[in-house]
C-alpha cells in the first residue's frame, strides 16, 4: 500500500486525506495546530464553497453541517453610486445553494474524523528542510500548507500565471449576530458590494458560534477602504466596518442595523498576494514534493475561489493517486496532476485577479442588463461557482456584446 503524506490540514489537505482514507491509503496528516486549537482561535475564512465542491463533499460523507448551515441561495449585487441607493442593483437565485461553515469547524471536525477513522495526525510545523525526512518516509509528499512565504523556496513564484507583484487589496472581515431576538433581516445568499474604493462581500455562515453574518471589506490600497492597519480589537474593528457600511454601500446598512459583533475572536484582517507557483518542489536529495490548494495557487479572496479550488484539487489529485496505482510518484506524476487541476483553476484565477480591476466597459454593460434580464443576472451569479463560464463570456468583449445583442440589448 502506498504510504501519503499531506502537510497542512486545511481544505485541501484534509479532503485529499479523507478522500484516500476511504480508499485505504494509509494516509498521515502534519499539522501545525490540533483540532482543538484551531476551534478556539481566529477567523480564517468566509469560506462560502458552491455546488461542485459541496457535491464532493457529500460524496465523500463528510457533509457534517447540511441541514444546520444556511442555505445561500443567490446573488445581491449593488453598484455604489452617487445617491444612497444602489447604481445598479439587481438579485439571482443560484440552480443549487452554496454554503459556508466556519473553517474553524470544519477544519476542527474533519480533523477529528480523520483520526477516528484510523488516520495518522503528526503535529508539527514543517520546515522546507524538515520534508526531506518525510520524502525518505514516504512514497508522496504533498504540501497542503496554505498561502504565505513559507515554502517560497521550494515553489517559486510563476512568473507567466501571476500578474500581480504585490496584495491588490486589504481585507477586514468579521462575524456579526443579532442583537435583538429576531435574526438580522439580511439577503439569504451572497451580498456584494462594488464602490470605486473597493468592494463588499457578505453572506450567512454557521461558525463555532452557531449562525452568524459574515461581513468582509476589500479596500483598494491607499483608498478610503484601506483602513485595517491599526485596528487595536473587534469593537474597532465594528466601528469602521459600520462606517464603511455607511459611506461606500448605505443600501446595506439598514439590514445590519441591530448587527453586534459575535465575539472577540471573529476578525480578520490582513493581505493576500496572488500567486501562482511551480508546484514540483525538489529537495537537496533530489526528491520531488507536490503542492496544492492555497500553497500552489493562491487567488485573493474577492471572488471566493480559494477554498472551492482547494476542494477541486482533492479531487484531482486524489483521482490520479487512484488511476497511479504502483507507479512511482515522480516529477512527470506530479506535473500531470497539478496540469488537470489547473485547466479549471485557471479560470478562478482569471476570475479573481479581473475583480481586482476596475471592471471594463462590456462588463459594466452586463451588470446594467442584468437588472432587466433574469437570464443575464442568473448567469452572472453562476460565474462564482463556473469560473470557466466567466472565462469563456465575459474576458472576451465581442462574446459578451453579443450575448447582451441576443438577450434584446
Ligand atoms: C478573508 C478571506 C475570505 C475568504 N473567502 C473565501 C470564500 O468565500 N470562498 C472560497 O472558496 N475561499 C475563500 N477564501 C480562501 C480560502 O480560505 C483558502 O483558499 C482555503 O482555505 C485554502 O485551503 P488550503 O487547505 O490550501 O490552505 P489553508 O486553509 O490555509 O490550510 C493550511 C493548513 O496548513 C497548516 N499549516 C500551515 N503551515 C504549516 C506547516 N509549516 N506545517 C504544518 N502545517 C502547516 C495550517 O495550520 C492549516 O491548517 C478566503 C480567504 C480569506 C483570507
Amino acid at each position: 500500500m502506498r504510504r501519503i503524506v499531506v502537510v497542512g490540514a486545511g481544505q485541501a489537505g484534509l479532503v485529499l486525506a479523507l478522500g484516500l482514507q476511504r480508499h485505504g491509503y494509509a494516509v498521515t496528516v502534519v499539522t501545525d495546530r490540533d483540532a482543538e486549537t484551531i476551534r478556539a482561535g481566529g477567523l480564517i475564512s468566509n469560506q462560502c464553497l458552491f455546488h461542485p465542491a459541496l457535491t464532493r463533499e457529500r460524496a465523500l460523507g463528510i457533509n457534517f453541517w447540511d441541514g444546520d448551515a444556511p442555505e445561500i441561495l443567490g446573488a445581491s449585487f449593488g453598484l455604489a453610486g452617487d445617491s444612497p441607493e444602489p447604481a445598479i442593483a439587481w438579485q439571482a437565485r443560484f440552480d443549487h445553494p452554496a454554503q459556508s461553515v466556519d473553517q474553524r469547524v470544519k477544519v476542527s471536525d474533519w480533523l477529528t474524523a480523520f483520526a477516528g477513522r484510523g488516520g495518522e495526525v503528526r503535529l508539527g510545523k514543517v520546515t522546507p528542510d524538515g520534508l526531506e525526512e518525510y520524502a525518505r518516509e514516504f512514497d508522496l509528499v504533498l504540501v497542503a500548507a496554505g498561502r504565505g512565504p513559507q515554502f517560497d523556496s521550494l515553489f517559486p513564484r510563476d512568473d507567466a500565471r501571476s500578474p500581480y507583484r504585490e496584495p491588490q487589496r486589504t481585507i477586514g472581515i468579521m462575524y456579526l449576530v443579532s442583537g435583538r431576538d429576531e435574526p438580522l433581516p439580511v439577503y439569504p445568499g451572497l451580498t456584494f458590494g462594488l464602490s470605486q474604493a473597493g468592494e463588499l462581500f457578505g453572506l450567512p455562515v454557521q461558525s463555532v458560534r452557531g449562525p452568524v453574518f459574515g461581513l468582509g471589506f476589500f479596500g483598494v490600497p491607499g483608498g478610503p477602504m484601506d483602513v485595517w492597519d491599526d485596528v487595536a480589537d473587534v469593537d474597532e474593528h465594528f466601528a469602521l466596518a459600520m462606517a464603511l457600511l455607511r459611506k461606500q454601500f448605505p443600501w446595506v446598512e439598514e439590514s445590519l442595523a441591530d448587527a453586534r459583533p459575535s465575539g472577540p475572536l471573529d476578525v480578520l484582517r490582513g493581505r493576500v498576494l496572488p500567486i501562482v507557483r511551480d508546484p514540483v518542489g525538489t529537495l537537496p536529495s533530489g526528491a520531488k514534493v507536490l503542492a496544492m490548494g492555497d500553497a500552489a495557487v493562491t487567488n485573493d479572496p474577492i471572488a471566493g475561489q480559494g477554498a472551492n479550488m482547494a476542494s477541486h484539487a482533492a479531487a484531482v489529485y486524489e483521482r490520479r493517486i487512484l488511476d497511479h496505482g504502483d507507479r512511482p510518484f515522480d516529477e512527470a506524476f506530479q506535473r500531470r496532476t497539478f496540469a488537470e487541476y489547473w485547466e479549471k483553476a485557471q479560470h478562478a484565477t482569471r476570475l479573481s485577479n479581473d475583480f481586482l480591476a476596475p471592471p471594463p466597459d462590456h462588463v459594466l454593460a452586463t451588470l446594467d442588463a442584468a437588472q432587466t434580464a433574469p437570464e443575464v443576472a442568473r448567469r452572472f451569479a453562476h460565474v462564482f461557482s463556473d469560473p470557466a463560464d466567466y472565462a469563456a463570456w465575459l474576458t472576451d468583449e465581442k462574446v459578451a456584446l453579443d450575448y447582451l445583442g441576443s438577450n434584446g440589448f
